[in-house]
């Protein structure tokens, strides 16, 4: 694989990557770091450097936010929602003409598979179709009024102002649109810090937007370190709001730094998310359901099911079904139309779920499938099989922290209670589900699940017009449907005195 032509073609045709070192996208243009200083970029299929990305540091996200508070103050402040409407429609155009280079390009930087990146274009078209909609959707309200004499008493939003964005690598082409959509809906403005794992999608789709018409300033791309430009960014004093994506240890950074100037906050955070198996779930989908509820996108998404419960009854059944599956499941080019599963995101990443698989050992769990990082061929890349453990308990670590990787965890339990005790006994609260084909079981179920998103019979399902906030420690503020744009917005009520 190391040598794939796929591959190579891939990375040949697309001239956005073969035109020198990357840099941030600032004010309408592509600008070099102020240090001049760069970090790679690997692609984690072959373990080859794929980039060089700009080292964003303070001075370089100053400039960004300067560039957004213009903007926002400026031109972009005069558009109308009707025409920030029109416009997101026309980037939705965009979008569609260069979307199989985004897909590749996403490919490449990540190591999903490109059949996936490619079949998540109706998600992505469906989101900035949705977000063009909410550009006309908003508004205060007029009080029913109390007052003694003529007054009239309404509120009115506007738009908070300059919003960051820190987003995570399993999912960038998508995670960055829960920041621009809300800002290109409300008139926001924004400066977004990709992972720096995975930045490319965000650098084109930025330069892409400034050609669908978008003023230069309205949204501005830092590249860089975490601890450097997302530190940076979240503690700027002139930033209103930061949206974050990833982990639960760097959300309580960004609340700390966000003190500064009082930002608003919206994180969607790490999950350790039950998938309850009932005796009598159709098995036929439950099987491949649980399975690819954790392995999907190598099992690096947040919400993956990754403590699946199972009732002692189908136990024996289900574990030979589940292993059956996994070991089938094809792992490899993620250029390959039959791979299901790509590469981790990186060597870090690799190192981080492999002393998972060492820790459920020593903690007593059975492999049933899996375990493996896979070699010959895939030697170079970050390849990891899909692993079922049997026998763990939910006090387990590897049951209790989020691992990030295609590891799923098999714990057995009697009954509807017992289920719901373990399934809530967690520091998360992200995404929950269950199979049954009992409706007292199904109601037990939805109310008593303490997460934000419950799939029924189902996983992995998601709708842009469908609000999603965590709970517990996986974060707070909604993310998707009419909440997500009020976050971008403030209010302000007004006193009419008509005399
Ligand atoms: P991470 O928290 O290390 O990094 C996420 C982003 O934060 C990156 O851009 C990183 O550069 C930046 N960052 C790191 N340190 C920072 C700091 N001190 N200040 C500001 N920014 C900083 O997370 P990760 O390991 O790269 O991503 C995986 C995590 O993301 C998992 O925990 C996963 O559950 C979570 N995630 C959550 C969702 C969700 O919607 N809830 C979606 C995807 C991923």
């Amino acid at each position: 694989m190391n040598e794939s032509p796929h591959n190579t073609h891939a990375q040949q045709g697309i001239a956005f990557l073969n035109d020198g070192p990357k840099k941030h996208f600032i004010d309408g243009n592509f600008q070099p770091s102020m240090s001049g200083e760069s970090i790679e970029a690997f692609n984690p299929a072959t373990g080859k450097r794929l980039a060089l990305l700009a080292r964003g540091r303070k001075e370089d996200v100053d400039a960004a936010v300067s560039a957004a508070r213009k903007a926002f103050e400026g031109p972009w402040s005069r558009f109308t929602p009707h025409q920030r409407a029109t416009l997101l429609m026309k980037v939705v155009d965009v979008l569609e003409r260069n979307y199989e280079e985004l897909a590749t390009l996403e490919t490449l930087d990540m190591g999903a598979p490109l059949k996936r990146t490619l079949a998540m274009k109706n998600v992505l078209m469906q989101t900035v179709t949705y977000f063009s909609a909410q550009a006309l959707n908003w508004s205060g309200s007029t009080i029913p009024n109390s007052l003694p004499g003529n007054f009239t008493t309404l509120t009115i939003k506007a738009p908070l102002g300059v919003v960051g964005g820190i987003i995570p690598w399993n999912a960038p082409l998508i995670s960055m649109w829960w920041i621009i959509g809300g800002a290109l809906a409300t008139g926001c403005t924004a400066v977004i810090k990709p992972a720096e794992d995975a930045s490319l999608t965000t650098l084109r789709t930025a330069q892409l937007l400034v050609e669908a018409g978008v003023p230069a300033g309205v949204i501005n791309v830092v590249t860089g370190l975490g601890g450097e430009a997302g530190e940076a960014l979240s503690a700027h004093p002139d930033v209103d709001r930061i949206v974050f994506t990833g982990s639960t240890v760097t959300g309580r950074k960004i609340i700390q730094a966000s003190a500064v100037n009082m930002k608003r906050v919206q994180l969607e955070l790490g999950g350790k998310s039950p998938d309850i198996v009932f005796a009598d779930a159709n098995l036929d989908k439950a099987v491949p359901g649980a399975a690819m509820g954790v392995y999907n996108n190598s099992g690096q998404i947040c919400t993956a099911g990754t403590r699946v419960f199972v009732q002692r009854s189908i136990h024996e059944e289900f574990v030979a079904r589940l292993a059956d599956y996994s070991k089938k499941i094809k792992v490899g080019d993620p250029f390959d139309p039959d791979t299901q599963l790509g590469p981790l995101v990186s060597e870090a990443q690799l190192k981080r779920v492999m002393s998972y698989v060492e820790l459920g050992g020593k903690e007593g769990a059975t492999l049933a499938a899996g375990g493996t990082r896979l070699g010959g061929d895939l030697a170079n890349g970050y390849y990891v099989a899909p692993t079922v453990f049997d026998g763990v308990h939910n006090d387990m670590r590897i049951a209790r922290e989020e691992i990030f990787g295609p590891v799923l965890s098999l714990i057995t339990f009697d009954t509807e209670e017992e289920a719901l005790k373990l399934a809530n006994d967690t520091a998360y609260g992200l995404g929950g589900g269950f199979w049954t084909s009992n409706i007292r079981t199904l109601t037990k179920m939805m109310n008593g699940i303490k997460a934000g998103k419950i799939w029924v019979n189902c996983w992995s399902l998601n709708d842009p017009a469908a609000g999603f906030a965590g709970y517990k420690q996986s974060g707070y503020g909604v993310k998707g449907g009419r909440d997500h744009v009020e976050g971008f917005l403030y209010e302000k009520t007004i006193y009419i005195n008509g005399d």
